[in-house]
């Protein structure tokens, strides 16, 4: 038993590395929503969410007002009565992204507690699959970038060893996107994975008619073509293309999850532990592809989701976009493309919590 003593929720403004757009926004600051919470026996706790710009004081709110007095006194060690606890007394408002947020910076912030408890690092504690994963870059194919631009940024992350690079689609006019992605395709040769995201931005005939071209470059999958809550269209456009269809960043329960996979409407699950809720439910996202036969490659939180990729036997990447390098005192750690999983016991974020406090708006 870790009885909590003392819990808390604060929100930081996080800059972005460089800036970041794709076809529908622009990601200008990572919200990030911290919980701590500390236990009886001394074991802090540090959890987190994030948006890429909008609605963090709303789930700092929802944390403030009605979840985190609901923590105190309970054992933070028997996460799954406390995620329900939580999801239940706010269940009017779930599901959605406000509540999952605000869950899963709670849920992450129970996991960092029980590994540092057992003195285990998450990736072992979470399941202990494998020490390393691949890494594919984003950081080099948003959509504002110049084709010389693309070209340059594939070429360098195929120096540096990393198998895949993604490419933003959705340029008004197919034909540029083309374009766009015959030229990286041509730098990079064929032995390297090239995947393209078009961020829902498509309607399904216009995705159908993108995915021919796709298909010539050899793309390796096709990310968010339709918005997140059309599973038909996506079972319609996976049937159409043999290309894979992957989603996941824009989903916010596992019961949808279960939907695109029993309808072969997703090839790939990019499941996210801050919008599904936090490591929990994640977890059991992961499992419930690995029973489609479906292979798991988180969206973004590169910094978390290294550990989780590395938890389970069906991972198949972690993006690489860095965003917390301001906030923390040591690199992920990459050799030849692949991601170590950090050793330490929790979550394995070293968070310089001098830094946080500057970070601090709420
Ligand atoms: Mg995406």
């Amino acid at each position: 038993m870790s009885k909590i003593r003392r819990v808390d929720a604060y929100l930081c403004d996080i800059e972005v590395e460089r800036p970041r757009t794709d076809a529908i926004q622009a990601f200008l600051k990572q919200e990030t929503i911290f919980v701590e919470i500390e236990t009886e026996d001394a074991i802090n706790g540090i959890g987190y969410s994030y948006t890429i710009g909008t609605g963090g004081r709303a789930v700092l709110q929802l944390l403030k007002q009605d979840l985190l007095h609901l923590l105190v006194g309970e054992d933070a060690c028997q996460i799954e009565a406390l995620w329900q606890k939580l999801f239940w007394a706010t269940h009017a408002t779930a599901v959605g992204a406000i509540t999952s947020l605000a869950l899963a910076a709670v849920d992450t912030a129970l996991w960092d507690v029980r590994c540092k408890a057992a003195r285990q690092p998450l990736w072992l504690l979470a399941g202990g699959a494998k020490k390393k994963v691949p890494l594919y870059d984003t950081e080099g194919g948003w959509l504002h970038l110049s084709t010389e631009e693309l070209v340059q940024g594939a070429i360098e992350s195929k120096k540096r060893g990393w198998p895949g690079v993604k490419l933003k689609i959705g340029k008004p006019y197919a034909e540029e996107d083309a374009e766009r992605l015959q030229a990286v395709r041509q730098a990079i040769g064929s032995r390297m994975h090239l995947m393209v995201d078009a961020n829902q931005s498509m309607t399904y005939p216009e995705a159908k008619r993108r995915a021919r071209f796709l298909e010539e470059a050899g793309v390796f999958w096709f990310e968010e073509p339709l918005p997140a809550e059309d599973v038909s269209g996506h079972a319609r456009l996976a049937s159409s293309t043999s290309v894979p269809i992957a989603v996941g960043e824009s989903i916010y329960s596992s019961s949808h999850f279960r939907e695109y996979l029993a309808t072969g409407a997703a090839g790939i699950i990019q499941v996210d532990a801050a919008r599904i809720g936090g490591i929990t439910p994640w977890l059991k996202v992961a499992h419930l592809a690995e029973s489609f036969n479906v292979q798991v490659a988180p969206h973004f939180l590169m910094e978390l989701h290294i550990s989780l990729a590395a938890a389970v036997p069906n991972s198949l990447y972690v993006e690489h976009i860095p965003q917390l390098r301001a906030v923390t005192t040591r690199e992920v750690q990459i050799e030849e493309g692949y991601a170590l999983a950090p050793n330490e016991p929790g979550l394995g974020i070293a968070w310089d919590m001098q830094a946080i406090e500057r970070t601090r708006v709420a």
